[in-house]
């Protein structure tokens, strides 16, 4: 399927509200509570060779994000789990990308909806990759975006939420309408937080460096990638980290679901020249996701 055929124009099945329904089907009415007041929360996962990488972590902050929005999902972990297998095979797809989204439905259209009805679709599309393949191994070029992350008081940041990601298009349409690939954010305080829709990683003297996630997305990918990194023995450090630091970094990459591993080459002024831990970790993380399918593999010859 082109990219560019619009998503609501593609062709095969999703999953909504229970049951796979064919892709031109899967509507919702334009009073829907999620669509007016973002009352709206979702995941970004990817299958490798028809299995999904970090599935129960997913669903798990699937249904975090929805609990701190105040929604109550209608179907298990479980089941929403096995929704997102099936989904998978019903498109066929080895490699591709699932966006499970909560939302709150139309039967009330006020900033309060206690009544209105969580609903759940799933949806799975092919994603290659996030950023253009050309440019991945040379490292893409971020700005820094205008807008903060915010602080924990001032939005349910642990939360997947839709409404978070306003400031993350913003950002990411300003770097791009500049002929940047992307975004750095900083926080509340002034701090490395993170890109639109993705954490960072820097290298600092044979050490990888990554802000606090105090206040953004404590990505999936970048625990793993840190698990990754200490079973090499290269030491990880969580801090705070000042823009002015930014020049003393050798290594800078992003990492996400969707991202993966992706380096970094310039952040505005500052140059970053992807090297051996950026491509130790490319690597090890690749190797990662499809690990997990070959064990699975194995243990259902056994
Ligand atoms: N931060 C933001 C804002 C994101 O959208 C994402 C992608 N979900 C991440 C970080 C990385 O999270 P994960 O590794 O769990 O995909």
């Amino acid at each position: 399927m082109p990219e560019t055929v619009p998503f609501d124009q593609r062709k095969g099945w999703i999953w909504l509200d229970g049951q796979l329904v064919p892709w031109e089907d899967a509507k919702v009415h334009v009073l829907t509570h999620g669509l007016h007041y973002a009352s709206s929360v979702f995941e970004g996962e990817r299958a490798y060779s028809g299995r999904i990488y970090k599935l129960e972590e997913h669903t798990e902050r699937l249904f975090e994000s929805a609990r701190i929005l105040d929604m109550k999902i209608p179907f298990n972990e479980q089941e929403i789990g096995d929704a997102c297998n099936q989904v998978v095979q019903a498109q066929g797809f080895e490699d591709a990308y699932v966006r499970p989204v909560v939302f709150r439905g139309s039967e009330q259209m006020s900033v309060a909806a206690p009544r209105a009805a969580t609903r759940i679709a799933i949806a799975v599309w092919q994603w290659p990759s996030y950023f253009d393949p050309a440019q991945k191994m040379k490292g893409i070029r971020l700005t820094v975006a205008d807008w903060k992350r915010p602080s924990p008081e001032t939005a349910p940041y642990k939360s997947k939420a839709a409404g978070l990601y306003m400031i993350c298009t913003l950002s990411k349409h300003k770097a791009e309408a500049e002929g940047y690939h992307d975004a750095l954010m900083y926080d509340h305080r002034g701090f490395v937080a993170e890109a639109t829709g993705a954490n960072v990683f820097f290298v600092e003297e044979g050490k990888l460096v990554t802000p606090t996630p105090d206040c953004f997305l404590d990505g999936i990918t970048r625990r793993s990638v840190m698990a990754l990194a200490r079973a090499r023995q290269i030491p990880v450090i969580e801090r705070h980290i000042a823009p002015e630091e930014l020049g003393r970094f050798s290594e800078c990459f992003l990492t996400g679901t969707a991202a993966e591993v992706t380096p970094v080459s310039e952040v505005r002024e500052h140059r970053f020249t992807p090297g051996r831990i950026t491509e130790t970790l490319m690597h090890d993380y690749m190797e990662d996701v499809r690990k997990e399918v070959s064990s699975v593999n194995l243990r259902a010859s056994a």
